[in-house]
């Protein structure tokens, strides 16, 4: 039996349509939160930040080159050590502090740690996207 057909003949499994209406929305509000967002919207959110970052380029004539990219910490502005941590001098500085994802552990990866907040950072995922974004956004060419 279809459920329209259920629906429709008043059931006589005893499914109300305002069972149906329920179950629907259940389903909904599971549905929901798994959509993606589109991406005229994400694409409108990026076009505006671009040109408020391109504004704010403009306005204060900031000359920005590539090795300034990622050279601050994102939290406190302050800047980084001189030299990278190794994964086993990442770990023992991010304790009690910070947690390093164990799926790092086994990758080649440098840490860098601010000086001011201690905060750790390491060329993850997002990484040359985002330098790649910025190299785009400050008029860079690589
Ligand atoms: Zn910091």
């Amino acid at each position: 039996m279809s459920l329209a057909s259920g629906v429709g003949s008043g059931s006589d499994e005893g499914v109300t349509l305002a069972d149906v209406v329920e179950r629907l929305k259940a389903i909904e509000d599971i549905v929901r939160p798994l959509q993606p967002i589109p991406d005229a919207l994400n694409a409108l959110d990026d076009t505006v930040r671009d040109q408020r970052q391109q504004q704010v380029i403009d306005t204060f004539q900031l000359k920005i080159s590539e090795d300034q990219l990622m050279s601050r910490c994102t939290k406190c502005n302050g800047r980084f050590i001189q030299k990278p941590l190794t994964v086993d001098e990442a770990i023992e500085a991010s304790k009690g502090f910070q947690i390093i994802p164990s799926c790092l552990f086994n990758r080649n990866l440098e840490f860098w740690k601010c000086t001011d907040c201690n905060q750790l950072y390491w060329e993850g995922t997002q990484y040359h996207n985002a330098v790649q974004k910025f190299l785009s956004v400050c008029n860079i060419s690589d």
